[in-house]
């Protein structure tokens, strides 16, 4: 099949670059065979999204709120019915086994219905007044241009995460996804072009991070920038952000450990960390990285956990039996091989994998088994590096607090999980965990949603995407005060 060529899509008109730039070729990372291609655009195709995003803003926001929601209601019904093509799309061009790819789709689909749904709620509220005859109320509007920055590793869920949300309290956009699935990108435009999105709400401009992404957090159009991605690349974001006072979302990276007490079930808990550290190829922002064990059932488990990895298939993504299928790009092979090179470096013992898979069905591929790196201790860099790969760090835990004391000692705090059988050690992991998202007795993955999502510390800024907190994100809040008592009433002075 020739690889599909992508444009941008601005205004309601899908174009070329203005100025075209490299071609960007995207191959299937489990066989090399092409996927999709497109021309590098850069800030001048930028600039003519935001123009059209901006000038398209005053019809949108007028637009009733529930009328809004239609359009993301409709792109939803779509994304069901092409479900199974776009999950078959996705396993080609990022690799990611289909049933998860399945559920990368059912997730858009999920978070359309779910932000349908808020169209007739996301209500304000009524505050009470401490002087007579006045109401007070708050409305919410929206903020203008949002710039949405996405990464490739959930191609079409992260975009309906942000770009729903955004649509529905009335802003416009302009969409810029990961270079690694630009096809997914322009799949998803199409969703919204079929629901009936008018003309300039909704851009689409592929192009380099560097450039376009640059580009539009740096436009002084662009009110609000939300992004998913590493944490070096957000922080770089904020900070270019801040002078120009814009308000900023940030996803980024994760060190997310599963804390296994001496009286949890370690069969479950055994499950529970390899299908969090494995699924995706471990490249999810929530994958496990770190088991952390009691030392009563440290040997055990290991051992567990060792058999286990072993028996999980790792293949092309379109195969039922793969577990684990094709790592993104050479780039983050080369990556994850280094950190495990570091970690046997700084005394771990590799227990298994550790070696990129190059012979037979893997020549033409990026495969990297299931690695297990044992005796890693808690400073040792593939303790708190985030590696975003298929390697688990397991670490020793004398008791609670030392266990505790080790999963809190990363500069990330996205997601957490305890195992444990006893209740009362169950609540206080619950609030001693410095996470945004804490599991108890399951593993760290599997986020719905109507949850708020987001992490602590190097993670992220604040806001959280998902449930009713995501509304929080994309609107202004403005409080509305009506005086119909016909007189002065001052406020702290009046009511003595
Ligand atoms: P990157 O940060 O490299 O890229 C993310 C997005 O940012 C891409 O669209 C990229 O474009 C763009 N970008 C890159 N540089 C800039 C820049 N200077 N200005 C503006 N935009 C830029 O991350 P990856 O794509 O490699 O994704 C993996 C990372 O994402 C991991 O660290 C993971 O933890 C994190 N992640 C976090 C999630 C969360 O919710 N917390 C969820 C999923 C992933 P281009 O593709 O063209 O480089």
């Amino acid at each position: 099949m020739p690889a599909e060529n992508v444009q941008n899509f601005i205004a309601g008109k899908w174009c070329d670059p203005i100025k075209p730039g490299e071609t960007f070729l995207r191959k299937d990372p489990a066989n090399g065979e092409e996927v999709s291609k497109h021309s590098q655009a850069g800030k001048a195709d930028i600039d003519a999204a935001v123009a059209a995003a901006k000038k398209a803003f005053a019809g949108w926001r007028s637009t009733p709120q529930p009328k809004r929601a239609e359009v993301i209601y409709r792109s939803a019904e779509i994304a069901r019915k092409r479900k199974e093509e776009i999950a078959q799309l996705m396993t080609r061009e990022m690799g990611k086994p289909i049933a998860e790819a399945r559920g990368d789709v059912q997730e858009a689909i999920d978070m359309g219905y779910y932000i349908a749904s808020e169209g007739r709620r996301a209500w304000g509220l009524q505050i009470p007044s401490e002087l007579p005859n006045k109401r007070m109320y708050t409305m919410r509007q929206p903020l203008g241009v949002c710039g949405l920055i996405t990464p490739w590793n959930f191609p079409i869920a992260i975009p309906t995460w942000k770009t729903y949300p955004a649509l529905l309290m009335g802003n416009t956009v302009v969409f810029k996804p990961a270079s690694e699935t630009s096809l997914l990108g322009k799949r998803f435009t199409e969703l919204l072009i079929e629901a009936g999105v008018p003309s300039g709400v909704f851009n689409l401009v592929v192009g380099a991070g560097s450039t376009c992404g640059n580009a539009l957090v740096e436009h002084p159009d662009v009110r609000m920038i939300s992004f998913t991605g590493s944490t070096t690349t957000g922080l770089g974001i904020a900070a270019k952000a801040a002078p120009l006072n814009k308000r900023v979302s940030l996803e980024m990276g994760g060190k997310n450990p599963v804390v296994v007490m001496d009286d949890a079930d370690l069969e479950l808990a055994c499950n529970a960390i390899l299908w969090a550290a494995y699924g995706t190829t471990g490249q999810r922002c929530t994958a496990c990285s770190r088991a952390i064990i009691h030392a009563a059932v440290y040997d055990k488990l290991l051992k567990m956990l060792v058999e286990g990895a072993k028996k999980l298939h790792v293949g092309h993504g379109s195969d039922p039996k793969s577990f684990l299928g094709a790592v993104v790009n050479e780039k983050q092979l080369k990556s994850i091989h280094g950190y495990v090179e570091i970690g046997v470096k700084e005394g771990a013992k590799l227990e298994c994998g550790g070696a990129p898979l190059t012979q037979g069905e893997y020549a033409k591929g990026h495969f990297y088994p299931p690695t297990i790196l044992s005796g890693v201790t808690p400073k040792m860099r593939v303790a708190v590096e985030e590696i975003f790969g298929p390697v688990l760090s397991v670490i020793k835990a004398k008791d609670y607090d030392d266990a505790i004391a080790i999963a809190n000692n990363v500069e990330f705090g996205l997601s957490g999980s305890f195992f444990s059988r006893d209740v009362n050690l169950c609540h206080r992991a619950s609030e001693e965990m410095e996470v945004g998202l804490c599991y108890i007795n399951a593993g760290t993955t599997g986020a719905e949603v109507s949850t708020p999502f987001g992490g602590w510390k190097n993670t992220g800024n604040g806001h959280r995407e998902g449930g009713p907190t995501v509304i929080d994100a994309f609107s202004e809040i403005k409080t509305v005060i009506t005086d119909y008592s016909g007189k002065v009433q001052k406020a702290q002075i009046d009511n003595n």
